[in-house]
């Protein structure tokens, strides 16, 4: 009988592991065909700054719309980066972003910026700088509006290219955010040398309450002249105590998951929703 038992676990652990292969075999053939056959969509979510109360901007984030189902960036990113197809997919998402953005500046009253984000495979690209500026001439997009997203580790793994890649961004006009900050465990040295804009604080820190080291980094930021902020803003609590310690701009699911952009339209285009949307604020 024990032997029966072990038997079957054994049989439904292979189980797991080739559901497991099977899933990732799909995600990797699909991923071949994504981009050509128009399954990737961008979603968007406010950044709102609670002392204005204005948004101010959104994040771009990408979702895969499979036969199975919408497929999370957490689950495809890495595959795509693994097999090379990060490079066209960030292509897309920057186009796509930029069009949107130029698109939301005829109907805001005020100018949203768009953050999207990057891959450290894009980075190292050969080509990419040309590519991005080719992108904001071909969507007529002011670059001050446009923001990218790197993580510290993408920013420190080769620092000299990421320098000169960032230097040129940055005299294009787009504007550099550090994202997840705090939790890359790199050193502090490289804030002072590329040209950053945003310190992105990581989430973790406002989930687990970290108040101290919250503070410290907009202590940090304000004095080397950076902006702040703060991600994974759920509740009015946490919200209360990140503005009191002086950092106005979040974002988070308490005032808005990411959303598809006719949502966001339509709070462009509708003051009432979009002023009941601001008291959250
Ligand atoms: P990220 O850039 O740090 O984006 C923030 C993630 O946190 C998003 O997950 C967002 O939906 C989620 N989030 C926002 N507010 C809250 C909150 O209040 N609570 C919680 N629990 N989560 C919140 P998402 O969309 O699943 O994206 C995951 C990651 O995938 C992103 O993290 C980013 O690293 C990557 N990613 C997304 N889109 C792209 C893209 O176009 N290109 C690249 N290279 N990476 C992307
Ligand atoms: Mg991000
Ligand atoms: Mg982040
Ligand atoms: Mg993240």
């Amino acid at each position: 009988f024990a032997k029966e038992k072990g038997k079957n676990q054994i049989q439904w652990f292979n189980q797991e592991i080739s559901d497991k292969v099977e899933r990732r075999l799909m995600l990797e053939q699909g991923l071949r065909k994504a981009l050509l056959q128009e399954e990737f969509v961008l979603y968007y979510q406010p950044i709102v700054n609670v002392v204005t109360k204005r948004i101010v901007g959104t994040e771009a984030l990408i979702r895969w719309k499979h036969a199975a189902g919408l497929i999370s960036p957490l689950e495809f990113i890495q595959i795509a980066e693994e097999l090379g197809h990060i490079v066209q997919i960030g292509e897309w998402v920057l186009r796509t972003a930029c069009i949107q953005n130029k698109m939301w500046q005829g109907l805001a009253r005020e100018s949203l910026f768009v953050s999207v984000n990057l891959s450290v495979r894009q980075l190292e690209q050969d080509g990419f700088v040309e590519s991005l500026q080719a992108i904001l001439e071909e969507t007529e997009l002011d670059p001050r509006y446009l923001h990218v997203e790197i993580t510290e580790s993408a920013a420190i793994k080769n620092i000299h290219q990421a320098l000169t890649v960032l230097q040129t961004l940055s005299s294009l006009g787009v504007s550099i955010s550090i994202d997840d900050f705090g939790t890359g465990y790199s050193s502090l040295s490289y804030l002072e040398k590329l040209p950053i804009h945003t310190l992105k604080i990581d989430q973790m820190f406002i989930r687990s309450n970290q108040m101290a080291i919250i503070k410290a980094i907009i202590a940090m930021a304000n004095s080397l002249n950076l902006c702040v902020i703060a991600e994974g803003v759920e509740t009015k609590e946490q919200l209360r105590r990140i503005r009191d310690i002086g950092c106005s701009d979040m974002q988070g699911y308490w005032f808005s998951e990411p959303v598809q952009p006719q949502i966001i339209e339509s709070f462009l285009l509708d003051t009432d929703l979009w002023s009941r949307f601001l008291e959250k604020a």
